[in-house]
């Protein structure tokens, strides 16, 4: 973790956190300018400029907005958005359509129209029904849609079961049975309005191990070489998901990009140059890895209860509802004492939340300095998934978030009002 402690404050990308939360007030999120760019350029250095005919595509649910698209665009990746209010926000940030891939396990027709209208790069089709509505939606409106099929490569990976997304029993992906899968790509392959480019998968999330990835580009392969076989057809891209872990605690050891990439390409190339295969364009997908460890969140200490011979629970003023992972799926965390940084720890307390659930436990049994009221708590990665999975539960508002670069900061999302929370809201016109 890159903790700059200076006059005993949290400092983040050149700003004091707890000026930072004096300002724009708590729970904020803070990101770093740099370290999001500095992501993109270890993938630009690691895959995009080191392999030809490769593409990096942001998977921008771990953090969709405006700005962070607008830094995507400026950093030369390509974009991956799972439904209409992701590609919304990306064409509201005048990110070019073309470099846009959609995914998603049900895409409505709408979705789809919208999608097809701006003219995405890619549509990612996991099922027979998308493709219908995607070659009907085309036929009206006189165009082709360049679509992937993403399979479910039956693999079971190394992390959380509820962030697991290739095993075979997956709402993700089309099942591997032939007669599925081979009269879909036939389907698609005879269908003018579609133009079929090749084949997906995502595997799961928050992986440190590259066994997995290799098992599934493993099953993509063999797969082209028998469409190869098959329909005399040549696939033209593989899409190799994300995945990529980042690091949450201390004692995550993250791999580099390099140590996911450089063995996929290999096996990639060894294969195609065996088969005699053209090697297709190779796309990933990462999210989690460029976000997760330039958000840090911050929360001001509330009320703090010691239950006698049990644990100390000192409460923020958020949790679950803008960080759901920890009662998702029993994500660790890491924090700190922002105005206490450079003290040594004294107790252990539990970090709670303040929504109405057991479950709303940002971290438990963390070792801090003498914690107080009014303290400021700092989490560190939460920039993916924080923002994007945040909620009104309670009817908390959504934090706002800031981005901060070389000490200067700026509001990319102002902070929720209380008007903004009624705004859909309508009385009922008679009360019976
Ligand atoms: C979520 C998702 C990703 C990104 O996963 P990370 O673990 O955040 O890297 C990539 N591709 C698809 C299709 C996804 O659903």
């Amino acid at each position: 973790m890159v903790k700059k402690i200076a006059n005993n404050h949290l400092f983040w990308d050149g700003c004091d956190t707890v000026q930072l939360a004096e300002t724009y007030g708590t729970p904020l999120y803070v990101f770093s300018q740099n370290m999001i760019v500095e992501e993109c350029r270890q993938l630009q250095e690691s895959f995009i400029k080191k392999y030809d005919n490769v593409r990096v595509a942001y998977a921008s649910k771990a953090f969709n907005t405006m700005a962070m698209i607008q830094l995507i665009e400026k950093e030369g990746l390509c974009l991956d958005v799972v439904s209409g209010g992701e590609l919304y926000t990306a064409i509201k940030a005048n990110y070019p359509a073309e470099k846009i891939e959609f995914n998603g396990n049900n895409k409505s027709i709408e979705e789809i129209t919208m999608a097809i209208t701006y003219g995405v790069g890619r549509i990612i089709v996991d099922s027979i029904q998308e493709l219908e509505w995607i070659a009907a939606i085309c036929r009206e409106k006189n165009v082709t849609a360049k679509i992937l099929f993403r399979i479910t490569p039956e693999v079971e990976v190394a992390t959380h079961d509820f962030i697991s997304t290739g095993q075979k029993d997956s709402k993700f992906g089309i099942p591997l049975e032939e007669s599925i899968l081979f009269a879909l790509i036939k389907q698609a392959i005879e269908t003018p309005e579609i133009d079929f480019y090749g084949l997906h998968f995502h595997i799961g999330s928050q992986l440190f191990t590259n066994e997995t990835h290799l098992l599934a580009a493993q099953v993509a392969l063999d797969l082209i070489k028998k469409i190869q076989e098959r329909f005399a057809y040549t696939v033209r891209e593989l899409n190799y998901g994300g995945g990529f872990g980042a690091r949450y605690k201390e004692s995550d050891a993250r791999k580099p990009y390099a140590y996911f990439l450089d063995p996929l390409m290999a096996l990639t190339e060894q294969f195609c140059l065996e088969n005699d295969l053209v090697r297709p364009a190779i796309v990933i997908e990462p999210g989690r890895s460029i976000v997760a460890e330039a958000g840090i969140t911050l929360h001001q200490i509330g009320s703090i209860k010691e239950v006698p011979g049990v644990r100390k629970y000192v409460a923020i003023d958020g949790g679950m509802t803008d960080n759901i992972r920890p009662g998702l799926y029993e994500a660790e965390y890491d924090g700190i004492l922002a105005n206490k940084a450079g003290e040594k720890p004294t107790e252990v307390v539990t970090i709670a939340g303040k929504a109405c659930e057991s479950t709303d436990i940002l971290i438990k049994d963390i070792h801090l300095p003498k914690i107080e009221t009014g303290d400021i708590f700092a989490t560190f990665s939460t920039g993916a998934y924080g923002y994007s999975m945040a909620n009104n539960y309670n009817k908390l508002l959504i934090p706002a978030v800031v981005m901060v670069n070389e000490g200067e900061s700026e509001v990319i999302v102002e902070r929720q009002t209380f008007e903004q929370l009624l705004q859909n809201e309508r009385m009922l016109k008679k009360l019976k």
